[in-house]
């Protein structure tokens, strides 16, 4: 398990501006941006600002304001992209048997038709 905070992880180098990235949506305690491989129609990842490694740290250390905002966040953009209606899935894989490839604490936001094994007529 991951126990200190690797400043130079590719999430760290996109908050710095070191590195480009599909914004999607940004405030004072978080960032959103478009997943570089997407696995559905619509596949976020949402970051805290802060240094956290994983869910386990930002809930064991994260103070009530960043972790209100950050929820309030994942609603917001579950709403502006339209799958709050539709239904989506927010993952967070953590550690090592969680498959955690990126040591900055990441929640996968995937929408648009997934976990439904037919498309309905019209798409949706
Ligand atoms: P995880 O296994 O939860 O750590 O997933 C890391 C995710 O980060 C994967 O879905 C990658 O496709 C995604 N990813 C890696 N590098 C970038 C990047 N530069 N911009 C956007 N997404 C990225």
């Amino acid at each position: 398990m991951m126990h200190i905070y690797d400043d130079n992880n590719i999430f760290a180098k996109i908050l710095r501006g070191e590195i480009p990235c599909d914004k999607v949506y940004e405030d004072d305690y978080v960032l959103a941006f478009n997943d570089i491989a997407p696995k559905a129609p619509v596949h976020v990842l949402l970051i805290p600002k802060g240094s956290y490694i994983s869910i386990d740290d930002f809930g064991a250390n994260g103070s009530a304001e960043e972790i209100k905002g950050f929820y309030a966040a994942l609603a917001k953009i579950a709403r502006e992209k339209g799958i709050a209606e539709t239904g989506f899935r927010s993952i967070a894989n953590t550690g090592v048997h969680g498959g955690q490839e990126v040591a900055h604490f990441h929640v996968h936001i995937l929408g648009g038709n997934i976990g439904r094994k037919t498309a309905r007529p019209d798409g949706s």
